[in-house]
């Protein structure tokens, strides 16, 4: 078993372990192959593996295991002692029982010898392998010595490959075991040697990686975790190339596009400057510098702002949209909700008025009327229903897409063709400038890294329900004190309706016990946009307290009075998520405090520990980011789905810069990429499913 093991052995290519070395050539049409041409793929199965995203053949071989079983010793029975390290036996089955224990629990034993001495192995609750463990079948076992014999923690009966060092360990479900996963892939194997290579030999050779073949077939048989992480390098590499390749290509479609230039900034800018209280930031000037040279030429601009919450995103927003209204065209501010749409609306209006412009909100709930009137103002704010189909602006030039990750691919590809000219997305979420070049690699990327020196830092507790009341003692104090205050609800896994009744209830609680003395108000979704309206108002004005809210308010709501929030349930939400409630405290001069209460410590994942405490522990925004990357993994980042490319399978974008880095140069000097290159780029950027992205 321990034979000699070269590291990355298959980059020689020469002795293919499994597969027969390829029969003619490879016939890629077979990796379409659905499952069902798997010997033991009936109905019910086809139907489980389809819920894991796999149909064919091809799907099953880019299946990635997300882990390996560690290798271990094989060792005599008799030489088993005690040890508490995992180790494997092999041997043949003398007898076999079963026994039921408590509850609806039962135990299978069997007596097994390997000439050296003999053992009883258990198995806890898997009473049907009673029946295959017949005596004289061999069996390989892996697991510990314990308290009845041998604890089996996998098992081979006959041939097979669970017990083998480094055996793949899948993205399974309930439904479908890694085991059976192993075997379903087993009987597909043989077809990596249909699969051509994208990679042009010359350049393979040059960057001395392997065949995709030879990289597929190792990620599923690895002989050390050396050797699959090569493999799964090789095939990172390949998919970082085709995405670079794409948007390189993406980039340079725009160059060839035409947009109104909006020349230098004149007199309305000037004016605007004039009218805001203080002075733009250095962050904040300098984004403005970039916006000034995008709109000055006649290529659509296609810029992302990044900055935290609260860092100051929409004043530069609207200096942006002010550039086209100054050239008697329009210009658009979009949210991805209504409230948020709402909310930017009360705090530009203001300004535009004093300005002269007129601006309007346009959400779905518009009457036709005001439809008709806002489609002819000169700045319009609305949720995304403002880019659906049917809505016509007279000359949109500027649009600003806030909270950008929000909007599917549709909504961008709307807004790609032709509706507006220049495009600025705005994200509260920043990612690494690295990787933001990546995800959205047809985006220059500007950064508000400060907030406005002014902020004080929010102070964030994290605290279990036990000690919940404590909170709502010190909240009353500053609340006395002529404070305001958030309360969020938990995030359940229900409908908007559910959510709104939960918050309804909540607040009521609050209501006649903790707040009596407070006047509490309730936000959330059901609420029509009138009625949200008026409560936002109210907070606004100080006629209420307490705002209990689901997370609605996640974005958009500014009220500087308000220093204090409680997140109830504060370990059901995401990282970047609680960082975006936060971001609704700290906006005024005082003291803000943040209050995390959360499920007892110890019941809690190791994930949701460390969300918890990186939060107390960090306010900024770009940091932060980057913890949530890692505990997320690079796959299941949003930006690469809303950039119309399914998700990565084989990269992970935080280990794999290097790669990252080595793929965007070779992409932009490629030139002209060869046809097989460009067929796959084609593939993967075509096949996006548009239900999966929403
Ligand atoms: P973001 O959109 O990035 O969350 P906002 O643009 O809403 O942030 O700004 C948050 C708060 O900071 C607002 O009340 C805004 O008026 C204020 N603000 C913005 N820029 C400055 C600045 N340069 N100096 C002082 N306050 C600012
Ligand atoms: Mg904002």
């Amino acid at each position: 078993m321990t034979a000699l093991r070269r590291q990355t052995v298959f980059a020689s290519l020469d002795q293919p372990r499994v597969w027969p070395a390829t029969r003619g050539r490879p016939q890629p049409r077979r990796l379409d192959t659905g499952l069902d041409a798997l010997p033991g793929v009936g109905v019910t199965l086809k139907r489980k593996l389809e819920k894991l995203g796999l149909r064919t053949i091809r799907d099953l071989l880019e299946h990635r295991p997300h882990r390996y079983e560690s290798a271990v010793d094989e060792v005599a029975i008799a030489a088993l002692g005690a040890s508490s390290d995992e180790v494997a036996i092999a041997g043949e089955v003398l007898s076999v029982s079963k026994r039921p224990l408590r509850g609806r629990r039962t135990m299978v034993t069997a007596r097994v010898t390997d000439g050296t001495a003999t053992i009883s192995a258990a198995w806890f609750n898997q009473p049907w392998l009673a029946d295959q463990l017949q005596p004289g079948v061999h069996v390989r076992l892996r697991g510990k010595p314990g308290r009845y014999g041998f604890d089996v923690k996998s098992h081979d009966i006959g041939a097979g490959d669970a017990t083998a060092d480094f055996a793949p360990v899948y993205p399974a479900s309930e439904e479908i075991t890694p085991k059976r996963m192993r075997t379903l892939v087993t009987a597909a194997l043989g077809h990596v040697s249909d699969y051509f290579d994208p990679l042009p030999a010359e350049l393979r050779e040059r960057e001395g990686m392997p065949l995709k073949r030879d990289a597929l077939f190792v990620i599923h048989r690895p002989e050390s975790d050396g050797e699959a992480e090569a493999g799964r390098a090789r095939l990172a590499f390949e998919e970082l190339l085709l995405l670079q390749i794409g948007i390189a290509r993406r980039a340079a479609e725009r160059e060839r596009t035409l947009a109104p230039s909006l020349g230098v900034p004149g007199e309305l800018i000037a004016r605007y400057r004039q009218t805001l209280p203080f002075a733009l930031t250095p962050y904040q000037e300098q984004a403005v510098r970039e916006i000034d040279a995008d709109l000055e030429r006649t290529v659509p601009m296609q810029r992302l702002l990044q900055g935290d919450v609260g860092s100051g995103k929409t004043v530069v927003a609207l200096y942006a949209i002010l550039r086209a209204v100054e050239h008697g065209r329009q210009g658009a501010l979009m949210a991805p909700t209504e409230t948020l749409a709402e909310q930017h609306f009360l705090t530009i209006e203001g300004i535009c008025a004093e300005l002269g412009v007129t601006c309007a909100l346009l959400t779905s709930a518009s009457p036709k009327k005001t439809r008709a009137d806002a489609l002819g103002a000169d700045v319009v704010v609305g949720t995304h229903a403002l880019i659906q189909e049917g809505v016509e602006l007279r000359d949109l030039s500027v649009a600003v897409v806030d909270e950008q990750h929000r909007f599917g691919v549709e909504q961008r590809k709307a807004l790609a063709q032709g509706r507006a000219s220049h495009v600025l997305h705005m994200t509260a979420t920043p990612i690494p400038r690295t990787l933001a070049l990546t995800v959205y690699g047809d985006l220059s990327v500007s950064e508000i890294a400060k907030p406005p020196a002014s902020r004080k830092p929010i102070v964030t507790s994290w605290i279990d329900e036990g000690q919940a009341s404590a909170a709502y003692t010190r909240l009353t104090r500053l609340l006395r004190e002529g404070r305001q205050a958030y309360v969020v609800c938990p995030l359940v896994e229900a409908s908007e309706t559910t959510l709104a009744r939960a918050a309804e209830e909540e607040a009521e609680r609050l209501r006649r016990a903790e707040l009596r003395e407070f006047r509490v108000g309730c936000l959330h979704g059901r609420l029509k946009p009138p009625e949200r309206r008026d409560i936002m108002a109210r907070f606004n004005a100080r006629e209420l307290d307490v705002l209990v809210a689901t997370t609605v308010i996640e974005v958009g709501v500014d009220v500087p009075n308000a220093t204090v929030m409680i997140v109830q349930e504060a370990d059901r939400f995401g990282l970047a998520q609680l960082h975006q409630l936060r971001g609704r405290v700290g906006r005024g001069a005082e003291q803000s405090y943040c209050v995390l209460v959360s499920r007892a410590k110890e019941e809690l994942t190791e994930t949701a520990r460390t969300r918890l405490q990186s939060l107390v522990d960090i306010t900024d925004g770009f940091e932060l980011a980057e913890i949530d990357l890692d505990l997320r993994g690079g796959g299941q980042l949003l930006g690469i789905r809303q950039h119309g490319v399914s998700d990565l399978r084989f990269a992970r974008l935080r280990l794999d810069r290097p790669l990252l880095e080595r793929a965007r140069a070779l992409a932009q000097s490629l030139g002209d990429p060869p046809g097989p290159l460009l067929d796959a780029v084609d593939e993967l950027f075509g096949e996006t499913d548009p239900e999966a992205l929403s």
